[in-house]
């Protein structure tokens, strides 16, 4: 028998339904396994023993009413990036150490309102900046299977602290693979949905063209379960559609025979890709031929650009966004002799290296007579990109790649080594920058115990064929 901790979403609404256990029971399980197991893993900056244990009792007496949602009762986690009413917020950036929300994001006020607990907020790379958990003014996130390993980026804390059952369930922020990439280091499911389908009011804005918020989960119904809560339209965030949200939970298990999948050849021409990284996905594209799907190849030629227009164009977003992190109007404000002075010494002391490299490459790129070189010219690669997933979704149904090209490195292994950072990730930007939906299922490990995640990529605003075809994928 699974202890109360290592349920699913689906599983512990059954149980809570059932009454064969309340939500203040499974609260208290979580929250044991944080005590015994965050100081080891650090997925947690903030842990909200009392408020959970409160926000438990009232969904229990939710429950007992017959009022409850399919969330009412779960315990979740959220990545520190997003704001939590009356939680801290850091960012896991000491410029934001004091930050306390007045309000919740759109999507984490949707699952706080039908009586979801909050656990606390996790760990990631500071404002998100990248894929090892490395960036974190808290400390790194270690990976559960492998504690010399990270737990990727930036969802590190949110996506280990669902491996190692310390939640049912947690949402983060993907602006460039960071729900997804970790998902695949830490053997869980990551799903980033189209941009626009969930609202990113709440969500520090990283870059903002790009930024989407998606579940990090046990498994792909699990993800389908919470898409269904959290998406659709927000008059507070201008970019949301409105197009009404299908039934992602009673789509997700149907049948994909007959379904067009697509192998983009240039991801799996890619330098650096590992052996058995490629093996497992072979492996995932041969159950899905079984199972009656149709496989062909096809070519996503502007693939090769992706990471240059990402790093052009998400650090000059940062950079402007940035701008309100100044010590005066939030977080934390360090003394100065004068107004410049307070800016530059609250800034130099609240970020670490990576946020100030961002705002560096994005001031300069966005500066006149740089701009047009640089930012106006990686936005039109930007185009060609995008043009590339919609010819190819004019023949196929969905994608399959691998997530990322390797499994977790070790701790410090790329820490000085900014680029190879960036290239981590090569096989969940593209997706990013042309706003389509795309999901990572646990498909196994390597033969050191590694996990290793398969990515689906769909049509935009096509998430019931990414969520139906991860669904049958091992996980
Ligand atoms: N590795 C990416 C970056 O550093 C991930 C960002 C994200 O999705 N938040 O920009």
């Amino acid at each position: 028998m699974k202890n109360l901790n290592e349920l699913t979403i689906k599983e512990a609404g059954e149980g809570l339904k059932k009454k064969k256990f309340t939500s203040v029971e499974l609260t208290q399980a979580c929250l044991d396994r944080i005590k015994a197991r965050n100081k080891e893993i650090n997925a947690f900056i903030t842990v909200c023993e009392e408020s959970a244990l409160e926000e438990a009792k009232i969904a229990d007496g939710l429950i007992h009413q017959g009022k409850a949602g399919p969330l009412t009762g779960i315990p979740f986690a959220v990545k520190d990036a997003i704001c939590t009413a009356e939680v801290r917020s850091t960012a896991s950036a000491k410029i934001l150490d004091n930050y306390i929300p007045p309000f919740d994001a759109t999507v984490i006020g949707k699952i706080r309102s039908q009586g979801g607990v909050l656990l606390g907020k996790n760990n990631c790379d500071a404002f998100g900046h990248g894929a090892s958990n490395e960036n974190s003014m808290y400390g790194p996130v270690r990976n559960p299977h492998d504690l010399s390993k990270v737990a990727g980026g930036s969802s590190g804390g949110s996506a280990a602290a669902v491996a190692d059952n310390m939640c049912i369930y947690a949402i983060a922020e993907d602006t460039g693979g960071s729900i997804r990439q970790p998902a695949s280091f830490c053997g869980v499911t990551g799903f980033r949905p189209s941009y626009g389908r969930n609202s990113r009011y709440g969500i520090m804005p990283m870059g903002s063209s790009l930024d989407t918020v998606g579940p990090i989960t046990k498994t792909v119904y699990d993800s389908a379960l919470v898409m269904e809560q959290i998406a659709g339209n927000d008059r507070l965030d201008a970019t949301t559609v409105n197009d009404p949200v299908p039934s992602y939970s009673e789509e997700v298990e149907g049948k994909i025979k007959g379904m067009r999948i697509g192998i983009p050849k240039e991801y799996f021409e890619l330098e650096g890709l590992d052996e058995e990284v490629r093996k497992i996905t072979e492996q995932q594209i041969a159950k899905l031929k079984k199972l009656g799907c149709k496989i062909e190849e096809v070519s996503l030629p502007h693939t090769k650009y992706a990471i240059a227009v990402y790093y052009i164009i998400v650090p000059s977003e940062d950079s402007s966004n940035l701008g309100r992190m100044d010590g005066i109007r939030y977080g934390v404000r360090q003394k100065g002799k004068d107004l410049y002075d307070l800016y530059a010494s609250s800034r130099a002391t609240g970020f670490p290296e990576e946020v100030k490299r961002r705002i560096l490459i994005g001031t300069y790129a966005l500066s006149a007579g740089y701009y047009d070189a640089y930012y106006k010219k990686a936005q039109t690669v930007r185009t060609l990109i995008k043009k590339d997933f919609e010819n190819v979704f004019k023949k196929v149904d969905a994608l399959i790649t691998p997530t990322s090209p390797f499994p977790a490195f070790g701790i410090d292994e790329k820490k000085d080594n900014p680029l190879a950072l960036y290239m981590a990730d090569v096989m969940v930007s593209p997706a990013s920058i042309a706003g389509m939906p795309a999901l990572s299922v646990n498909c196994g490990k390597t033969a050191a115990g590694l996990p290793v995640g398969v990515q689906i990529i769909g049509p935009r605003l096509g998430e019931e064929a990414v969520l139906k075809i991860g669904d049958k994928l091992y996980s």
